[in-house]
C-alpha cells in the first residue's frame, strides 16, 4: 500500500517526538508499506514566527511572511529524514516545491492548483520514504514560496494522496480519532468510529481545529480514505472519515463544535436601498474576508441594520473594507468577547425539534442566543464568549452524546 502519512506540530514537538515519529514511519514501513510523510512545524513555532514578524509591523508583506513561516515545517522535514536515516532507510525531504504543489498568489491563504507527482514518484521508485515540508507550496506566476493558511499541512496531505492515488491519508495529532466535542472541554465526549464527510467539513469549518477544513472539503472532493488518529497512541485506531452512505447509524446529532476566533460585525443606519447589501459584500469577498452568519433587520425610515461574523484573523481588513462605506453606514461596532457554538448532524435532515431543543438547553444556563443560522446539517449560535464551554458541555448532554 502506498500510506500518506501527516504529522502534526504537537507530534513533532521536540526531538523526542520526532524520534517517536521516526520509530511509526519504520514500523509501517517494515511492514512493505510506501511511505509518503507529511509534517507540520513544531508546536508553538508559526506563532512565535508570526509575532517576530508582526514586531515590525501589523501588517506585513503576506510573501514575507510565507517565506518566513515555510521555515518552520522545512526544519521538522529534514530532522524526520535524518532520524529515518540514521536507521538505515533511504529517505528524502522534500519542500513543497519539490513535492509539485502549485498554488495562486494568494499569499498566507494559498489554493493548491495543481500536483506534479514526478519527483515523489521517482524517490518511491527509488525505494525512498518521502518526508515533505506540509503547508506551502510555490506560486505558478511568480515562483514564490507560498503557504495554504493556518492548519494547511492537513491540506498538504489530502492533496498528495489524492494526486498520487494513495490508498490511504492518516493524519496523527495528539488525540486519537474524531469526538463528539473537544475532549479537552468536555472529557464525557466520546470517540466517533465513522463520520461523513459532510458533518467533518461542519465541525471542521466551525472551529474543531483538529481537521483543517480545506483539507476535509479536498478529501470529499478528492474521494480519499481519511483516518484521524494519534501518534501519542499508534496502536489505536482512529476515526475514518467517509462517505455518508459508508455509515449505518446516522446519529441526529453527531458533534459539537466550538469557535472563540470570531468577531461580530454590527452595522447600524444602513441606507436601505437595492444593491446596499451587494456592494458592501462584494467588497468584502473581494478583500477575501470569510462572512457567516449574515442578519438584517426590518428597515425603519429608510435606515436598517445588518449584523454578520468574521474570524479575528480578518479583523483589521474589514475595518479598511468598512471605511469606504462611511457614507451609507451611519455606525460600525466590533464585538469580540463572542463565540460560536454549533450542533452537526446528517440525522438534522429527517428529523424536526432538533434546533429547539438546541435553544432549551442554551436557555436552561442563562445564556442569551445573539445570532442563529441554521444549514441543513447544522445550527449555529453566536453567544457571549464566557459562556462558551458552559454551553458545549450544556448541548453535549442534551443531544446524549456522552451515552
Ligand atoms: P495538530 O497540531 O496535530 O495539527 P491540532 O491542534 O490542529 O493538532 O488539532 C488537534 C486538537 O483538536 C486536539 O488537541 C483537540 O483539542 C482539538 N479538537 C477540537 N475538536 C475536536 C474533536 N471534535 N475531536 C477531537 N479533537 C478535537
Ligand atoms: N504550522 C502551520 C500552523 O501552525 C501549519 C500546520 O501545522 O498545519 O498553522
Ligand atoms: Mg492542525
Amino acid at each position: 500500500m502506498l500510506k500518506v502519512l501527516k504529522f502534526g506540530g504537537t507530534s513533532v514537538g521536540t526531538l523526542e517526538r520526532i524520534q517517536n515519529v521516526a520509530n511509526i514511519i519504520k514500523d509501517i514501513r517494515d511492514e512493505g508499506h510506501d511511505v509518503i510523510a507529511v509534517v507540520s512545524a513544531m508546536s508553538g513555532e508559526t506563532n512565535k514566527l508570526i509575532e517576530y514578524a508582526e514586531s515590525f509591523s501589523k501588517t506585513p508583506v503576506p510573501n514575507e511572511i510565507d517565506m518566513l513561516l515555510s521555515s518552520g515545517e522545512r526544519v521538522t522535514s529534514a530532522l524526520l529524514s535524518i532520524a529515518l536515516n540514521e536507521q538505515g532507510y533511504k529517505t528524502t525531504s522534500m519542500s513543497g516545491r519539490e513535492a509539485g504543489i502549485v498554488t495562486d498568489n494568494a499569499h498566507t491563504r494559498a489554493r493548491i492548483e495543481s500536483i506534479d507527482t514526478n519527483n515523489m514518484k521517482n524517490a518511491i521508485a527509488d525505494g525512498k520514504i518521502i518526508v515533505v515540508a506540509g503547508f506551502q507550496g510555490v506560486t505558478e506566476d511568480t515562483q514564490r514560496v507560498s503557504t495554504l493558511g493556518r492548519g494547511g499541512s492537513d491540506l498538504t496531505a489530502v492533496a498528495i494522496a489524492g494526486a498520487i492515488h494513495a490508498d490511504v491519508c492518516e493524519i496523527y495529532t495528539d488525540v486519537d480519532g474524531i469526538y463528539t466535542t473537544d475532549p479537552r472541554i468536555e472529557p464525557k465526549a466520546k470517540k466517533l468510529d465513522k463520520i461523513s464527510y459532510d458533518e467533518m467539513l461542519e465541525l471542521a469549518s466551525l472551529g474543531a481545529k483538529v481537521l483543517q477544513n480545506r483539507s476535509v472539503e479536498m478529501a470529499k472532493k478528492l474521494n480519499v480514505n481519511l483516518v484521524s488518529r494519534s501518534s501519542f497512541t499508534p496502536e489505536v485506531e482512529g476515526t475514518l472519515i467517509t462517505k455518508e452512505e459508508n455509515i449505518m447509524e446516522k446519529p441526529v446529532v453527531s458533534g459539537i463544535a466550538l469557535d472563540k476566533n470570531q468577531v461580530r460585525v454590527g452595522m447600524y443606519g444602513v441606507t436601505d436601498r437595492p444593491g446596499m447589501a451587494a456592494g458592501i459584500f462584494t467588497s468584502l469577498a473581494n478583500a477575501n474576508i470569510n462572512v457567516d452568519m449574515i442578519v438584517q433587520t426590518v428597515a425603519v425610515d429608510g435606515k436598517t441594520s445588518l449584523d454578520f461574523t468574521i474570524p479575528t484573523t480578518d479583523w483589521e481588513i474589514c475595518k479598511t473594507v468598512m471605511n469606504t462605506f462611511k457614507d451609507d453606514i451611519e455606525k460600525v461596532d466590533y464585538n469580540e468577547k463572542i463565540c460560536k457554538v454549533s450542533i452537526v448532524g446528517v440525522g438534522m435532515k429527517s428529523h424536526t425539534g432538533v434546533a429547539s431543543k438546541a435553544f432549551s438547553a442554551l436557555a436552561s444556563e442563562n445564556i442569551n442566543i445573539r445570532i442563529i443560522s441554521t444549514s441543513e446539517i447544522k445550527v449555529s449560535m453566536i453567544i457571549e464568549e464566557k459562556y462558551a464551554e458552559l454551553a458545549v458541555r450544556a448541548l453535549h448532554e442534551a443531544y446524549n452524546l456522552d451515552k
